[in-house]
């Protein structure tokens, strides 16, 4: 039997979501235990530049945020650890033990889940065998290893779009590879894509396999209308069609959406009472860091007033 110990509120994540929480609920004097089984984050440190989270007019550096972050949920005193939650159970009255994976428990009154999400795959031949060896869902991890290479992008929303820019610092040509001929992006990210010299575009297509004998050499395209199937060769595809959610953990315990995104109602309360869920987890309809760490405010608050 491993080690227990107790505490108020427990946070699941620490991506915006959970920090937001963490400053939240510290601040209003709740003993909070942020719970996050890689480095603080989340999607953020994935991300290259942040253009758009509210007074960093200059954009700021995706990991730069984050140190900003923890480094204002420190000073209110939330407590950080990395641990991982393989199960929850109990129930408000008795409390809700997390069982780590470490065998040890951490018993709580409440908990906030901001477990986030993560790139979805194109489940296409050649995508799984050629992951790191060409196949990325990471252009600030993987972007400098294509200097000078062709390159193919594929999706339309705003992660194809805004990867797609940063990727230009390295790649010679970037092929957009998009399965509609209108990109699903916001505007000015559209606007620069759509006038960048080294990003062309090639509608109605989606990437049907992926090959190279130990490193991506190719990719094999298909028009939606046509049918036709023609061969892309590029040293590099970087995958952004979408986001699933990290929500395994509370499967089968609170309600998801038909996506597995966790439902919730104004205050972040799940429908089992006690657990609240934050974030990009949570069934909503936008997904920016903003709403992320003011879902993780309002979870916090829901936590101090309805519950504690
Ligand atoms: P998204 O908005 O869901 O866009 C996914 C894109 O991939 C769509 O263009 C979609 O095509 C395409 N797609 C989906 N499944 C596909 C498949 N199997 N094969 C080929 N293409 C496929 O996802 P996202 O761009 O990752 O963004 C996720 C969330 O994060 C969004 O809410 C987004 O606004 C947010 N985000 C914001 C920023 C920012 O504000 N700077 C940056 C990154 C992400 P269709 O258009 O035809 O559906």
């Amino acid at each position: 039997m491993g080690t227990r110990e107790f505490h108020e509120c427990v946070i699941i994540g620490a991506g915006p979501a959970g920090l937001g929480a963490a400053l939240y609920a510290s601040r209003a004097g709740i003993e909070a235990c942020v719970l996050e089984k890689l480095s603080p984050g989340g999607q953020v440190l994935t991300t290259d530049w942040v253009d758009n989270y509210l007074g960093f007019e200059q954009g700021v550096a995706g990991y730069e945020l984050i140190e900003h972050m923890k480094a204002h949920a420190d000073r209110f005193g939330a407590r950080f650890l990395s641990k991982e939650v393989s199960t929850i159970r109990g129930d408000l009255n008795q409390g809700f033990d997390l069982h780590l994976a470490t065998n040890e428990i951490i018993n709580t009154r409440a908990v906030i889940v901001a477990t986030g999400a993560r790139p979805k795959q194109l489940n296409c031949p050649g995508e799984q065998e050629l992951t790191g060896k060409g196949v990325s869902y990471c252009a600030t991890c993987d972007g400098p290893f294509f200097k000078d290479m062709d390159i193919a992008v594929v999706g339309g929303g705003d992660s194809a779009c805004q990867e797609a820019l940063f990727l230009t610092k390295f790649a010679k040509r970037i092929f957009l590879v998009h399965r509609r001929r209108e990109l699903r992006a916001v505007k000015t990210l559209q606007d620069k894509v759509l006038k960048h010299p080294k990003i062309e575009p090639i509608w109605d297509s989606v990437v049907e396999s992926i090959g190279g004998e130990n490193e991506v050499e190719y990719c094999m395209l298909r028009n939606v209308h046509t049918g036709e199937v023609r061969e892309l060769k590029v040293k590099g595809v970087f995958i952004f069609i979408g986001i699933h959610p990290n929500t395994e953990l509370v499967r089968g315990l609170v309600d998801l959406d038909d996506q597995g995104f966790i439902v919730t109602n104004e205050w972040m309360e799940t429908n089992v009472p006690g657990i609240f869920a934050a974030g990009d987890c949570r069934s909503k309809p936008l997904r920016q860091i903003i709403t992320a760490v003011s879902d993780g405010a309002t979870a916090a608050y829901g936590v101090k007033h309805r519950l504690l």
